[in-house]
């Protein structure tokens, strides 16, 4: 066994938003020592704030932009913010913001 902190695909960190024990995907999250879910949502909300919420290239469900299944935090909060008033049913699931039509049994 060594400890030796070498960068490779197979090692892993600790997020430095969430502070979960990740590993680097892919994406080059490892250069900012952040989960590919902190990397992501970084990244959408930098888009958004840029483009004034309008995000391209990415799949975009009930108003919430996804890019490979994070959501954009920028679009939750607005979704959110907007569904309030109306107590319109929301379920946040693992970070994802689903809009619930129809109540469910728990
Ligand atoms: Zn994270
Ligand atoms: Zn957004």
């Amino acid at each position: 066994m060594t400890s030796k902190f070498t960068k490779n695909h197979g090692s892993t960190y600790i997020c430095g938003c969430c502070n979960k024990n990740t590993r680097e995907t892919g994406y080059g999250e490892s250069d900012l020592q952040l989960c590919k879910k902190c990397y992501v949502e970084g990244g959408l909300e930098n888009e958004h704030s840029d483009n004034g919420g309008a995000h391209e290239n990415v799949e975009v469900k009930n108003g919430i932009a996804y890019e490979n299944d994070v959501a954009c935090p920028t679009c939750v909060a607005e979704v959110e913010a907007a569904a309030k008033p109306n107590r319109y049913p929301v379920r946040r699931t693992d970070g994802r913001l689903v809009m619930v039509s129809v109540p469910e049994d728990e």
